[in-house]
């Protein structure tokens, strides 16, 4: 038996408890470009309750975000300034691409839509649907924390 637990101290790598901390408080900057952003919204409704899993703090400037959920289309002329938002986020920081429009331009096969989001930012969960209901989101949330417990300081990029 070891001596932490004789003493009664649960200790921890200090790896998992940074991990911990960063998945059950990961905070998406307010940022809608579409329709699916109205599911986006009703998640934090009392129905859906974001809050349980800690990511209903919505923040309205992405200096104070981690979290970039693309809820919508994306237009050629809109992908430079969802990049210069991205950039505007600290690190660690994630991307959850939300609906088939952000993922593949969904039915939106034409000159003027990106055609998947991942063109101009690293996506680390695609949430398909559409629009992909508050609990399809809440579930790719869910699988970004197994993500984030998984990684190490010098996995991230
Ligand atoms: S995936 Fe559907 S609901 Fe979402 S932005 Fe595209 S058309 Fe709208």
């Amino acid at each position: 038996m070891g001596v932490e637990q004789n003493l009664g101290v649960l200790t921890v790598p200090l790896n998992k408890a940074v991990n911990w901390a960063r998945s059950n408080s990961v905070w998406p900057a307010t940022f809608g470009l579409a329709c699916c952003a109205i599911e986006m919204m009703g998640s934090t409704n009392s129905r859906y309750d974001l809050a349980r899993f800690g990511s209903e703090a919505f923040r309205a400037s992405p200096r104070q975000a981690d979290l970039m959920i693309v809820a919508g289309r994306v237009s050629k002329k809109m992908a430079p300034v969802l990049r210069q938002i991205y950039d505007q986020m600290p690190e660690p920081k994630w991307v959850i691409s939300m609906g088939d429009c952000a993922s593949c331009g969904g039915v939106f096969n034409n000159y003027a839509i990106l055609q998947g989001v991942d063109q101009i930012v690293p996506v680390d969960i695609y949430v398909p649907g559409c629009p992909p209901n508050p609990d399809a989101l809440i579930y790719g949330i869910n699988q970004l924390q197994k993500k984030i417990q998984r990684e190490h300081f010098s996995d991230r990029r």
